[in-house]
C-alpha cells in the first residue's frame, strides 16, 4: 500500500486527507468520500494506488480534446474513485461505487502506451486527481520516455498538490459543470469556486479545454451560458469550449437536451469564444473547427475521427494566423 501525499494526522488515529476541498476527516479503519483512500491505523493510503477499472486506446477526440495532437490514440486508463457525486454521472458504475480493478504497474502502463502507439497516458473516465499518488508515479516516468500525460478532470483539487503535479501534464480536460455555485452544491456535493481557479492556475501551465454538459432546467438558461462564456473569454478566448448534450443516467431522470437549448449555448458562447464545439450529438459542423480568422475549414470531424487537416506547422492554411492547436 502507498501512503497518501497529502493529510495530516489527528487525535486518536484519525486523518485530514488535504487533497481536495472536502478535506475529509477519516477515522481509523474507514476511507474518504472519493473511496480512493484509506486510514489504516492512523496512516493514510492510496487505497487506489495502480488499480485500474478500465484500459482504452482512444482517440484523444474522445477526451474530448480537439486542439491537442487531432486525430491521434491515447492509452486511457481510470481509478475506481472520485470525489465528486453527480446525480447525472455518465459513468456511475466505476465512480460511484466499487467496481472490479486490475493491476496496472506505472511500467506496465508506459509500456502499454508505448506497444499502442498512443501519444501517452489519459488519466480518465472518473476523477484521476484521486489516483493522485499513482497519477504522479506514472506521469513522471511516462514523460522521461517522451510521453504525454493527460488529465480529463472535474478540477476539484486543493491547489498544492494541482501546483505540484502540473509540470507532469501536458494536456486537460476540466468540467465546468455550470456557474452556479448551488449546483455544484446540489447536484454533485462539491463546490464551484475551486473549480474555477484550478482553470484558471492549469492553463498558465499546459493545454487545457473546457467542457460543460448541459441539462434541461439545472444548468441551461441564457444568463448560466453568458456567466461561463464572460468568464472564459476573461481567462483565454483561445481556450476550446465543449458543450455536450445530456442523456439520462444514474439518479437523473431528466429527458435529453433538446438540440436548440445546445444551439442557443454555442450561439452565445461564440460571440466571445473562438472555439466553440457540441458534443455528444450527430450534428457534424458543430464538431469541426474553424479559424478564428478567415473562418475556414482547418479540421473536419466525422463523430471522433478527423478527416481532413487544413494546417501545418500550428497555422491555418489559407490566411497563415497561428492556431491554438498542440501537435
Ligand atoms: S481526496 Fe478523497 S479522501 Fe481526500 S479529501 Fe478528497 S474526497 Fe476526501
Amino acid at each position: 500500500m502507498h501512503e497518501a501525499l497529502y493529510y495530516e494526522k489527528l487525535e486518536d488515529k484519525k486523518v485530514r486527507c488535504n487533497l481536495c476541498p472536502h478535506h475529509c476527516i477519516i477515522k481509523d479503519g474507514k476511507i474518504g468520500i472519493c473511496m480512493g483512500k484509506e486510514n489504516r491505523d492512523g496512516v493514510l493510503y492510496a487505497k487506489n494506488y495502480a488499480q485500474t477499472t478500465s484500459i482504452a486506446n482512444d482517440p484523444i477526440e474522445k477526451k474530448p480534446l480537439y486542439h491537442f495532437y487531432p486525430g491521434t490514440y491515447i492509452l486511457s486508463i481510470s481509478p475506481n474513485s472520485c470525489n465528486l457525486s453527480c446525480k447525472f454521472c455518465q459513468n456511475w458504475e466505476i465512480s460511484q461505487m466499487e467496481s472490479p480493478t486490475q493491476h496496472l504497474s506505472p511500467e506496465r502502463a508506459v509500456e502499454f502506451a508505448k506497444k499502442y502507439k498512443s501519444i501517452g497516458i489519459s488519466y480518465t473516465y472518473t476523477e484521476p486527481l484521486m489516483w493522485y499518488e499513482y497519477v504522479l508515479d506514472t506521469a513522471k516516468l511516462a514523460q522521461k520516455e517522451g510521453l504525454k500525460n493527460v488529465l480529463v478532470t472535474n478540477g476539484f483539487i486543493n491547489e498544492d498538490p494541482l501546483l505540484k503535479i502540473l509540470p507532469l501534464i501536458d494536456a486537460m480536460n476540466i468540467d465546468v459543470k455550470s456557474m452556479d455555485d448551488s449546483f455544484y452544491r446540489k447536484i454533485c456535493s462539491a463546490k464551484l469556486q475551486p473549480v474555477l481557479k484550478a482553470v484558471e492556475i492549469s492553463q498558465k501551465s499546459c493545454h487545457i479545454e473546457i467542457t460543460n454538459l448541459v441539462i434541461p432546467t439545472l444548468n441551461d438558461t441564457d444568463e448560466l451560458f453568458h456567466k461561463l462564456t464572460d468568464w472564459l473569454a476573461s481567462v483565454n478566448p483561445n481556450i476550446p469550449l465543449h458543450f455536450s448534450r445530456y442523456f439520462p443516467n444514474y439518479k437523473m431522470p431528466l429527458p435529453p437536451t433538446p438540440l436548440e437549448t445546445l444551439k442557443r449555448a454555442r450561439d452565445i458562447a461564440m460571440k466571445k469564444i473562438n472555439y466553440v464545439y457540441v458534443g455528444n450529438i450527430h450534428q457534424e459542423e458543430w464538431n469541426n473547427t474553424y479559424c478564428h480568422n478567415c473562418k475556414k475549414l482547418v479540421i473536419l470531424r466525422e463523430g471522433y475521427f478527423v478527416i481532413e487537416k487544413n494546417y501545418s506547422n500550428g497555422k491555418c492554411n489559407f490566411c497563415k494566423t497561428p492556431l491554438p492547436i498542440v501537435g
